[in-house]
Formats: structure tokens, sequence, C-alpha cells
């Protein structure tokens, strides 16, 4: 995880907003990882704020079974938002939750069991989404979780064609993976997918917990292939740092049980933020300003690096930048250097996921710290 913070230099912070967050000694920092993308719009946003401290006040929580203004809201903006035929909305509090009612529904609708994951894949870490989440430091010391898991080579077609057949309830996978290193699938690979998943009769899930939300500068990244899934999933930045999740169904796969659930989806509070983010997001049309400033930052990163850099990858405001040095030491530099914050992803990728209304003179800020730490010219 973000090892040095908790080990080395604990830095205490106190307040946020907008690209910055402070520390309790007044310390500024740019806020690189948007503490894993949970705030798309920035630190505190005003409109998140207010729609959310209002709905606390007159009513903070009350079962979903009661139809409340401030769900349907929600509801009608992620149907608003949602590809083509992937309306029906489910809400939950985390994108771990999301992936679990995806592979349920897909079981439900399939009535098949074998799910298909890749390798460098992340899904999250309660029982059935960590079965699909590759890192078996995160699975080994829980095993036996559930079984019939096929993990699959990341980007390669062929394996995937192999992999699923008509025993299959669903293959799942990051259009981009982030936790796994910020890995770019070939071209094509998206389309592949959908065709083999169609033709086995197999529900294609797309994790966009990390891209969603206009992270890649589309809102949803598989905007950028034309590919649409039988469900997709998104978290982290939903609800600009409250803790909600959905799963996008497509009406096959949306679950007719209804013995899915969870007592907290869907709340009111959490249900007013997902409103006022997602309208932010669209009205404001915040990825395409990610989408341009992450243009930008990509094209002044390659040109001023230096050797210690083995590879830029990504799109939009998602950035790997692959070190020699090990990432961990790179993040201390730029956090005690230069007052920068940023992710690891493994050992060796430095990953950025700012809040996506960063400006380009953030940008420069960043391109010209990474020099320093990594050498290169500004
Ligand atoms: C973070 C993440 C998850 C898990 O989300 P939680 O809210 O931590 O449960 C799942 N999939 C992807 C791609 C993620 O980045």
């Amino acid at each position: 995880m973000s090892g040095f913070v908790h080990s080395e230099k604990p830095i205490r912070l106190e307040r946020g907003e907008g690209v910055h967050l402070y520390g309790e000694d007044g310390t500024q920092y740019l806020d690189c990882g948007a503490s894993y993308a949970c705030t798309p719009l920035g630190h505190s946003h005003p409109s998140v704020t207010e729609a959310a401290r209002e709905q606390l006040e007159r009513l903070t929580f009350v079962q979903a079974s009661y139809p409340v203004e401030a769900r349907e809201r929600a509801n009608a903006a992620l149907e608003a938002a949602a590809p083509e035929g992937l309306e029906n909305v489910w809400l939950c509090n985390s994108g771990t939750e999301a992936n679990e009612a995806a592979l349920k529904f897909a079981r439900s609708a399939t009535g098949r069991s074998k799910i298909v994951a890749t390798m460098q894949g992340f899904h999250g870490r309660t029982m059935g989404a960590l079965a699909t989440t590759w890192n078996s430091e995160y699975r080994d010391p829980y095993e036996p979780l559930i079984g019939d898991v096929e993990f699959v080579a990341y980007g390669d077609s062929e394996a995937l064609a192999d992999a699923v057949d008509d025993e299959t309830a669903a293959l799942i996978l990051e259009p981009i993976q982030g936790e796994g290193g910020i890995n770019r699938p070939p071209e094509g690979y998206l389309a592949a997918a959908r065709e083999r998943t169609e033709r086995a009769g197999a529900a294609l899930v797309l994790d966009e917990v990390q891209t969603g939300m206009g992270r890649t500068g589309k809102l949803w990244a598989c905007g950028h292939d034309g590919v649409t899934p039988d469900v997709l999933t998104t978290a982290k930045g939903l609800a600009n740092g409250l803790p909600a999740g959905t799963a996008l169904c497509a009406d096959w796969v949306a679950d007719d049980h209804g013995s899915h659930n969870a007592t907290f989806s869907g709340g009111p509070v959490v249900s007013a933020a997902i409103d006022a983010t997602l309208s932010t997001l669209v009205e404001e049309d915040v990825p395409t300003h990610a989408a341009e400033v992450g243009d930008y930052l990509e094209r002044e990163l390659r040109a001023a690096v230096g050797d210690d850099v083995r590879e830029i990858r990504g799109m939009g405001l998602m950035v790997g930048i692959e070190v020699k040095r090990g990432a961990n030491r790179v993040l201390r530099d730029l956090a005690l250097e230069h007052d920068i914050l940023a992710l690891p992803a493994g050992r060796s990728v430095v990953r950025l996921l700012p809040p996506l209304v960063m400006n380009r003179e953030d940008a420069d800020r960043i391109v010209e710290a990474l020099v320093a730490v990594c050498g290169g010219d500004s």
C-alpha cells in the first residue's frame, strides 16, 4: 500500500480543497492520488458537500423499501450516464460489493458457475471478488475462496477465446488494469472479449471501479472502444469521496430474485452525493478536461524524464510511470521534497490518479518534481 506514509513519515492531513491537501503543519500538498481516485471533482467540492449536508440534515437514512427523492435522483443520473442498454442500476457501498453483485447476477442469469478473470487483475478483497483478484499475497492467506475461477493472461485475445466456454458465467476484467500496474491491453482486446462472451452466452463484466467516472477521458473507459459490457461496475469516484458503488446491468443479467441486497445500499446521503457528483461531472464535461490535461501531462513527461524512467503508460488522468529504482523511494522523495502525494502500483510503478479538475500548471509541477527525482531535463 502507500508504504512510506505509514511506516517512515506519517503525513497528518487536516483539510482538502480542489487538487490540494493540507497538513496539520500547514504544508500544501498536490494530491496526485486522490486517495485512489475517490475524488474526481477535487476535495470538498462545494456542490457535493452542499447536497450531502442538506440531505444529512433533512433525512439521513431510511431503508431502501421506502422511495426517497435522493435515491430516485441518483438512479436517474446513473441511468442517464450508463452505456446504452445498462439502465438497471444496482446501488451498493464499495467496489468489491459492486463486483460481488456482478458475479452473483451473472451466475444467477446463466445458471453456470465458472468465472474467467485476468492475471494482474484486481477486483476487491471480499471472498468472491478476491477469488478473481490475481495477486496471491491478497489471496493465499484466505484460501479456499470460491472455486471455479480461471485466470488468463491480460491482453491475450486467444487465451480468452480458449477459456471462455459454454460453462462460463462471467468474464471479469478491467479496461485498463489499475492496481496491476496501469496496463493497457492491445487494441481490439475489449471487442474480442465482447464477441467471445456473447458467443458463449457468458456475461462480460467490465470493472470500471478505477477507470470509471471520467478518469480516462471518457465517462467510462469502455467508451473508447465502443464496447458495451453486460455489467459495468464502478465505485471509488462515484460519490466524490463518500462510500458508494454501483453495478449497471443489462436486462438479461439484472437480478430478478431480489435476494441480493445490503441495508445501506442507496442511502439518501450517499445518493445525494452520487447525483451531485455525476451531474457536475457531466454538466461541466470534466472527462474532456481530464483527456486534455492527461494528454498534456503524458507528453510533457515523455519529453522531460530521464534514464531512471523505463516506461510511461496510461490514458487521461490515469498514468503509470515505471521507474528503475523502486516506486516507494520515488514516492517518498516526491512527498518529502516536493510536497506531491502519489501512489504505487506494484513495486516499480508510480501511479498518478489526480483529481480530474487538475490544470496544466499542476501538471507542470508534477513533471518538474519527477525530473528532479528521476533525472531528465525540464
Ligand atoms: C479499488 C478497486 C476495487 C475494489 O474497490 P473497493 O471499494 O476498495 O472495494 C475493485 N476493482 C478495481 C479495479 C479497483 O481499482
